[in-house]
């Protein structure tokens, strides 16, 4: 029975380094070289730790959304919590940085499961948990995404974010102060970034898939105007020097920003001169016509043909 036992855990570390290299091959984003002297420490094979001064910290695990993290002697402001098997790692990582104090504050950038499924977890310890009105309202009455295939998500009560914050509101923290943006019909419609502006660092939440197709949530609100302008307007507030964490995607810049709406623009013309031939999307992928976009952009969640698809589905308001 023991060397049973054995076997089977010589089996799961296996399998579970497996999955470590699969996410490894699929995740072809590198951070630009400026940045790599700031990487300070890995905590374990799954969360990578970037200093960005200050006191604040990016937490990368590539299974969820980046979570940013303010630390000082105000106490801890998280934003974005991940879901809930990563949520323990997450809170044993920033009480490395924070000199093991709980989490107070948690900011929700949006909806998304692998943005707020932590939330339980830290309110349970006390956080306070802030987002845009609207993500408690989609979150209370959930909807299938049908554009994934994905049924309406069960939402306990306990996920839910207790404060509402919009365009206006301010964080004061540990020296830093937070101006929030809420970004309308967009990833999502309730989508929020924040800018710390004396550090000059971005948490664009989802409005950043950087250097990768971005996922944009038409069932949850969403739209590819509004995911232009919500970029647009992280622009309007950032400048050559602001460090941006991503939703999904390494530290990033401007330049991520202007390549993705420019990227965005050019494939929502090509669909939409498609569309306006009267084609359907079957027909439309068959074609093929985002081919040229596939070696930089496509990656394991948003591949060409769903790029085509999210056009297509904004265009008509169909999935066929
Ligand atoms: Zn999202």
């Amino acid at each position: 029975m023991k060397n049973h036992n054995i076997i089977l855990l010589i089996i799961a570390i296996f399998l579970s380094a497996c999955v470590t290299k699969n996410q490894k091959v699929n995740d072809n984003d590198s951070p630009p070289d400026s940045y790599r002297d700031i990487e300070t420490a890995y905590f374990g094979f799954d969360i990578k730790v970037t200093d960005l001064g200050d006191g604040l910290f990016q937490l990368r695990t590539d299974r969820s959304g980046n979570v940013g993290v303010l630390v000082g002697s105000d106490g801890v402001f998280m934003i974005d919590t991940q879901m809930e098997h990563l949520v323990k790692k997450i809170d044993s990582t920033q009480k490395e940085l924070s000199g093991h104090r709980d989490v107070e504050l948690v900011l929700n950038t949006h909806l998304h499961r692998d943005h707020v499924r932590g939330n339980a977890y830290f309110a349970d310890k006390g956080a306070q948990i802030m987002a845009h009105p609207n993500v408690r309202k989609y979150l209370e009455s959930s909807r299938a995404i049908v554009a994934l295939k994905r049924e309406a998500p069960e939402v306990k009560p306990a996920y839910l974010p207790s404060i509402g914050v919009s365009t206006g509101t301010t964080v004061s923290m540990n020296g830093q102060t937070g101006y929030i943006y809420h970004t309308p019909n967009a990833h999502t419609d309730g989508d929020i970034f924040i800018h710390f502006k004396e550090a000059n660092v971005i948490h664009a939440g989802d409005l950043l898939f950087s250097g990768r197709f971005p996922f944009i949530d038409i069932d949850n609100g969403g739209s590819v105007a509004g995911y232009i302008a919500g970029m647009e307007k992280i622009l309007e507030i950032a400048d050559q020097n602001t460090r941006i964490i991503a939703g999904h995607g390494p530290i990033s810049s401007e330049i991520h920003l202007e390549d993705n709406i420019k990227m965005l623009n050019e494939t929502h013309e090509i669909i939409k001169a498609h569309v306006d031939k009267g084609m359907s999307l079957k027909e439309i992928k068959q074609l093929n016509p985002l081919k040229d976009f596939t070696a930089t952009w496509e990656w394991a969640f948003i591949t060409t043909d769903l790029m085509v698809q999210t056009h297509y589905y904004e265009l008509t308001g169909r999935l066929e």
